[in-house]
């Protein structure tokens, strides 16, 4: 089976690396002349707007599915003709609109901070004086890793903020104080069955993911497999969907879902059954679902801008680094190492090595 992949960086190479020994082929669309991934498949470099290659990929596969979400629209609707594409283009056209996002979380009764879309510096201000500040403004669409928002702690922070982030459609989120941020990363077949992988709790500097420590009997697990339930049935979703949480006095609300394998589902790689990569493959392809049961307890840790000693790395027992073959740069994903220990006390040791050897 040969599978298109929109987006050629880290997840689809981790999607290929996963494919291969179930005898799946790759072919990948990323305009990047150094999409990481194109060892692991063939590499169409073109513009995600380009009907040419959107037809050669489409040609090519026999399911279509995203490592990027953002690719224009009509390419996703030009591409259904070809052949079938999950997640189906609703569930895309949802998940990276963040307005459309908290919209469907407060339809499903699924709680998350209190928000209002934003035009204009005027709009701005007048949801200042309802929600209050602190308060997050956010581009609607394309942010990520902190990119595309900003804080606003006092009046004078209100002022220009809205043509700082370029004057483009945005939310308001009143800033929650929480406890915690988690991630619960949840699958669905194209039969609707749906399996969920145990919660992971998140540490992020700058924006940008550090640390996932997965969490085997999290108090709060039941309650966000009930609202990802939700989300999942009422986008008729196929494929792996990761559901961003707050922690807050003993709840959950939602931040943000992302449709595709995500940053803090790379511990299952070698931290559970099967990995969120082979279930999205699988759910993508009709086939049965994996087991989400763990196989250790296990932890990530990313690697940002520039990657460590790999014979140090590989030194560490328990340690599996994963390098992306990306070029350093500050901000960039470049790769991350899974560490897998029997308890908790020997998990904590081994990050505190890896986390000795980044910068
Ligand atoms: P996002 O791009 O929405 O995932 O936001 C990036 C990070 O900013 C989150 O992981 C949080 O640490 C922080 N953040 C986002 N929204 C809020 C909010 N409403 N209140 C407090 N912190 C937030």
């Amino acid at each position: 089976m040969k599978i298109g992949i929109v987006g050629g960086g880290q997840l689809g190479r981790m999607l290929a690396l996963a494919g291969h020994p179930l005898g799946m082929r790759f072919v990948f669309l990323d305009p990047a002349p150094d999409a990481c991934a194109s060892a692991l498949g063939e590499h169409l470099r073109a513009d995600y707007a380009d009907r040419d290659h959107l037809r050669l990929l489409g040609e090519a596969a026999d399911v279509l599915t995203f490592e990027f979400e953002n690719a224009p629209a009509e390419s996703i609707a030009f591409l259904s003709q070809f052949a079938p594409v999950y997640p189906p283009a609703g569930a895309l056209h949802t998940a990276r609109d963040r307005w459309l996002e908290k919209s469907l979380f407060t339809e499903l009764q699924v709680p998350t901070p209190a928000h209002a879309t934003i035009d204009s510096q005027e709009e701005l201000e007048a949801a200042v004086t309802r929600l209050g500040l602190p308060a997050v403004l956010k581009t609607r669409q394309l942010g990520y890793d902190g990119k595309g928002q900003k804080v606003l702690r006092t009046a004078a922070e209100v002022t220009g903020t809205f043509a700082e982030l370029g004057s483009v459609p945005c939310l308001l989120e009143a800033f929650v104080p929480f406890q915690g941020e988690v991630s619960l990363l949840a699958v669905r077949g194209r039969d609707g069955e749906c399996r969920f992988y145990p919660l992971v709790d998140n540490t992020h500097r700058e924006g940008i993911l550090r640390l996932s420590v997965v969490s085997e009997a999290h108090p709060l697990q039941s309650l966000a497999e009930q609202y990802a339930s939700r989300v999942l049935e009422r986008l008729d979703y196929v494929g792996v969907l990761a559901f961003e949480f707050f922690e807050v006095d003993g709840g959950l609300m939602a931040n943000e879902i992302a449709p595709r394998v995500h940053n803090s589902g790379h511990w299952t790689i070698e931290g559970a059954e099967c990995s969120q990569f082979e279930n999205h493959l699988r759910a993508v392809a009709g086939l049965p679902l994996g087991s989400t049961a763990l196989v250790g307890v296990t932890a990530m840790i990313n690697f940002i801008g520039d990657l460590p000693d790999l014979a140090a790395l590989a030194a560490i027992p328990g340690c599996h680094p994963h390098f992306y073959d990306k070029a350093p740069k500050p901000g960039r994903k470049v790769g991350h190492a899974t560490v897998r220990a029997t308890d908790r006390a020997t998990l904590q040791q081994l990050i505190a090595q890896v986390e000795a050897l980044t910068g």
